[in-house]
Protein backbone atom coordinates (compact mmCIF):
# COMPACT_ATOMS: atom_id res chain seq x y z
CA UNK A 1 0.00 0.00 0.00
CA UNK A 2 0.80 3.36 -0.63
CA UNK A 3 2.36 6.05 1.63
CA UNK A 4 -0.97 8.57 2.30
CA UNK A 5 -1.41 11.48 4.24
CA UNK A 6 -4.63 11.52 6.22
CA UNK A 7 -6.27 14.64 8.29
CA UNK A 8 -6.78 14.05 12.04
CA UNK A 9 -8.69 16.69 14.47
CA UNK A 10 -8.39 16.17 18.33
CA UNK A 11 -11.75 17.83 19.35
CA UNK A 12 -12.58 20.02 22.37
CA UNK A 13 -13.13 17.04 24.41
CA UNK A 14 -10.12 15.79 24.30
CA UNK A 15 -8.20 19.00 24.44
CA UNK A 16 -10.54 20.06 27.65
CA UNK A 17 -9.18 16.45 29.43
CA UNK A 18 -5.54 17.14 28.25
CA UNK A 19 -5.57 13.91 25.78
CA UNK A 20 -3.70 15.23 23.40
CA UNK A 21 -0.64 13.35 24.34
CA UNK A 22 -1.97 9.87 24.68
CA UNK A 23 -3.82 10.52 21.56
CA UNK A 24 -0.81 11.03 19.50
CA UNK A 25 1.31 8.33 21.45
CA UNK A 26 -1.41 5.88 19.59
CA UNK A 27 -0.74 7.43 16.85
CA UNK A 28 2.51 6.82 16.34
CA UNK A 29 2.80 3.17 18.23
CA UNK A 30 0.47 2.26 15.33
CA UNK A 31 3.47 3.63 12.79
CA UNK A 32 1.81 6.96 11.35
CA UNK A 33 3.70 10.11 12.06
CA UNK A 34 2.33 13.82 12.79
CA UNK A 35 4.16 15.78 9.91
CA UNK A 36 2.06 18.75 10.94
CA UNK A 37 0.06 20.03 13.84
CA UNK A 38 -1.47 22.94 15.13
CA UNK A 39 -4.04 24.20 17.84
CA UNK A 40 -7.13 26.16 16.58
CA UNK A 41 -10.35 27.78 18.65
CA UNK A 42 -12.48 26.87 15.61
CA UNK A 43 -15.46 29.67 14.26
CA UNK A 44 -18.86 28.67 14.03
CA UNK A 45 -18.44 29.29 10.17
CA UNK A 46 -15.07 27.15 10.13
CA UNK A 47 -16.87 24.63 12.02
CA UNK A 48 -20.40 24.58 9.50
CA UNK A 49 -17.62 24.91 5.88
CA UNK A 50 -15.77 22.13 7.87
CA UNK A 51 -18.63 19.33 8.16
CA UNK A 52 -20.73 20.63 4.88
CA UNK A 53 -21.39 17.36 4.09
CA UNK A 54 -23.66 16.83 7.32
CA UNK A 55 -25.79 19.85 7.25
CA UNK A 56 -28.89 18.20 6.09
CA UNK A 57 -28.04 15.85 9.35
CA UNK A 58 -29.94 16.18 12.25
CA UNK A 59 -27.15 16.65 14.82
CA UNK A 60 -25.73 19.27 12.48
CA UNK A 61 -26.69 22.49 15.18
CA UNK A 62 -25.18 20.15 18.09
CA UNK A 63 -22.35 18.95 16.45
CA UNK A 64 -21.24 22.51 15.66
CA UNK A 65 -21.45 23.55 18.65
CA UNK A 66 -19.71 21.05 20.06
CA UNK A 67 -16.53 21.43 17.41
CA UNK A 68 -16.16 25.02 18.67
CA UNK A 69 -16.51 24.37 22.49
CA UNK A 70 -12.70 24.63 23.14
CA UNK A 71 -10.07 24.45 21.37
CA UNK A 72 -9.16 21.38 18.76
CA UNK A 73 -5.69 19.92 17.42
CA UNK A 74 -5.57 19.61 13.74
CA UNK A 75 -2.99 17.46 12.62
CA UNK A 76 -1.53 15.66 9.19
CA UNK A 77 -1.04 11.90 9.66
CA UNK A 78 1.64 10.04 7.06
CA UNK A 79 1.93 6.93 6.78
CA UNK A 80 1.32 3.58 5.06
CA UNK A 81 -2.71 3.38 4.05
CA UNK A 82 -2.36 6.20 6.45
CA UNK A 83 -6.13 6.71 5.65
CA UNK A 84 -7.68 3.44 6.65
CA UNK A 85 -5.22 2.76 9.30
CA UNK A 86 -6.43 6.16 11.15
CA UNK A 87 -9.68 4.76 10.62
CA UNK A 88 -8.90 1.92 12.71
CA UNK A 89 -7.20 4.10 15.65
CA UNK A 90 -10.12 5.81 15.88
CA UNK A 91 -12.68 2.97 16.41
CA UNK A 92 -16.45 3.34 15.10
CA UNK A 93 -18.22 6.57 15.61
CA UNK A 94 -20.18 5.50 18.29
CA UNK A 95 -18.09 4.74 21.69
CA UNK A 96 -20.44 1.80 22.50
CA UNK A 97 -19.77 0.24 18.95
CA UNK A 98 -15.60 1.30 19.04
CA UNK A 99 -13.35 -1.75 19.25
CA UNK A 100 -11.11 -1.99 22.64
CA UNK A 101 -8.15 -0.30 22.69
CA UNK A 102 -9.31 2.25 19.81
CA UNK A 103 -9.51 6.15 20.55
CA UNK A 104 -12.58 6.10 20.73
CA UNK A 105 -13.20 3.49 23.02
CA UNK A 106 -10.37 4.98 25.58
CA UNK A 107 -11.60 8.26 25.44
CA UNK A 108 -14.69 9.03 23.94
CA UNK A 109 -17.37 10.46 25.94
CA UNK A 110 -20.73 10.48 23.48
CA UNK A 111 -21.38 9.79 20.00
CA UNK A 112 -20.85 13.34 19.56
CA UNK A 113 -17.93 14.25 21.60
CA UNK A 114 -15.96 11.32 20.25
CA UNK A 115 -12.58 12.67 20.76
CA UNK A 116 -11.12 12.54 17.28
CA UNK A 117 -12.04 12.93 13.58
CA UNK A 118 -10.59 11.45 10.50
CA UNK A 119 -10.96 11.49 6.79
CA UNK A 120 -12.62 9.25 5.52
CA UNK A 121 -11.12 8.16 2.12
CA UNK A 122 -8.10 9.94 0.41
CA UNK A 123 -10.32 11.99 -1.92
CA UNK A 124 -11.67 13.62 1.37
CA UNK A 125 -8.07 14.11 3.11
CA UNK A 126 -7.07 16.00 0.24
CA UNK A 127 -9.95 18.42 0.72
CA UNK A 128 -9.49 18.53 4.40
CA UNK A 129 -5.88 19.17 4.49
CA UNK A 130 -5.93 21.77 2.03
CA UNK A 131 -8.74 23.27 4.42
CA UNK A 132 -6.12 23.75 7.58
CA UNK A 133 -2.76 23.80 6.26
CA UNK A 134 -0.49 25.14 3.37
CA UNK A 135 1.95 23.17 2.02
CA UNK A 136 4.54 24.65 3.79
CA UNK A 137 3.45 23.70 7.20
CA UNK A 138 3.67 19.51 5.87
CA UNK A 139 6.86 18.28 6.46
CA UNK A 140 7.03 14.67 5.86
P1 LIG B 1 -16.99 9.87 11.77
O1 LIG B 1 -16.42 11.00 12.61
O2 LIG B 1 -16.79 8.53 12.43
O3 LIG B 1 -16.51 9.90 10.34
P2 LIG B 1 -19.51 10.95 10.76
O4 LIG B 1 -18.71 11.54 9.64
O5 LIG B 1 -20.71 10.12 10.41
O6 LIG B 1 -18.58 10.07 11.74
O7 LIG B 1 -20.03 12.11 11.72
C1 LIG B 1 -19.21 13.24 11.98
C2 LIG B 1 -19.29 13.55 13.46
O8 LIG B 1 -20.62 13.94 13.79
C3 LIG B 1 -19.02 12.36 14.40
O9 LIG B 1 -17.66 12.10 14.60
C4 LIG B 1 -19.70 12.83 15.67
O10 LIG B 1 -18.92 13.81 16.36
C5 LIG B 1 -20.95 13.51 15.10
N1 LIG B 1 -22.08 12.57 14.99
C6 LIG B 1 -22.24 11.56 14.09
N2 LIG B 1 -23.39 10.90 14.27
C7 LIG B 1 -24.00 11.51 15.33
C8 LIG B 1 -25.23 11.31 16.02
N3 LIG B 1 -26.08 10.34 15.65
N4 LIG B 1 -25.52 12.13 17.06
C9 LIG B 1 -24.67 13.13 17.44
N5 LIG B 1 -23.50 13.38 16.81
C10 LIG B 1 -23.15 12.58 15.78
MG1 LIG C 1 -16.80 11.37 8.88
Amino acid sequence: MATERTLSILKPDATRRNLTGKINAKFEAAGLRIVAQKRLQLSVAQAEAFYGVHRERGFFRDLVTFMVSGPVVVQVLEGEGAVAANREIMGATNPANAAPGTVRAEFAESIEANSVHGSDSAENAAVEIAFFFAGIEIVG
